[in-house]
């Protein structure tokens, strides 16, 4: 059991329940892409954790590639999403999978998706490991959650705060976000 950083209210989701969740959504997407070479899109820097864990619980034969897009600003989104780095490799006619940290208004997958439609992808789905669902401002398709999440502001395994907090092994919520 990990200890309770101090400037943590309390841990949400602990690092066991994390990684059963996450072996699980594996074996689900294994199965699903049997047969097809999907390329799993991260969206930099949140995903870094979950991508580097969910990648090693996916069986079936994939590619990895990593998307840098901004919205947020300490813990709040801008609502501007801005492409930091762009994919290196064409995805058309290819089976993308997008793999996010967690997705809130649904804004900043609502921009990439329609960016990478243009670009002619077989097959375009999400994968997050959080979901704020009550907080969707746009319509969004999510294929794969992790976990649905209650509208807090969330550190730990990726998510930072000013590039804090990433580290930490398991989802937790601030004492207390500057406003
Ligand atoms: P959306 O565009 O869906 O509102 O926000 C998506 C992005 O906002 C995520 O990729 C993440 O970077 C950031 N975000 C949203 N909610 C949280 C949160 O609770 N904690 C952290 N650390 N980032 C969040």
């Amino acid at each position: 059991m990990s200890s309770l950083h101090p400037d943590l209210e309390k841990i949400l989701i602990p690092s066991d329940q994390i990684r059963t969740r996450v072996q699980a959504l594996g074996q689900e997407i294994s199965k699903d892409y049997q047969g097809r070479v999907p390329i799993l899109l991260g969206v930099l820097k949140g995903c870094l954790v979950f991508m580097s864990d969910l990648l090693r619980s996916i069986t079936a034969e994939c590619s990895v590639d990593f998307i840098c897009l901004s919205s947020y600003s300490g813990d709040r989104s801008s609502g501007v999403v801005r492409m930091i780095l762009d994919l290196k490799e064409s995805i058309e006619g290819k089976d993308v999978l997008i793999v996010e940290d967690i997705v809130d208004t649904g804004l900043t997958l609502a921009y990439l998706r329609d960016n990478l439609r243009t670009r002619q992808p077989r097959s375009l789905e999400i994968c997050t490991l959080l979901d704020k669902s009550d907080c969707r401002k746009v319509s969004l398709s999510v294929k794969y959650v992790g976990f649905k999440v209650p509208n807090q502001f969330l550190v730990g395994y990726g998510l930072d705060y000013n590039e804090q907090y990433r580290n930490l092994p398991y989802v937790g919520i601030l004492k207390r976000v500057l406003n």
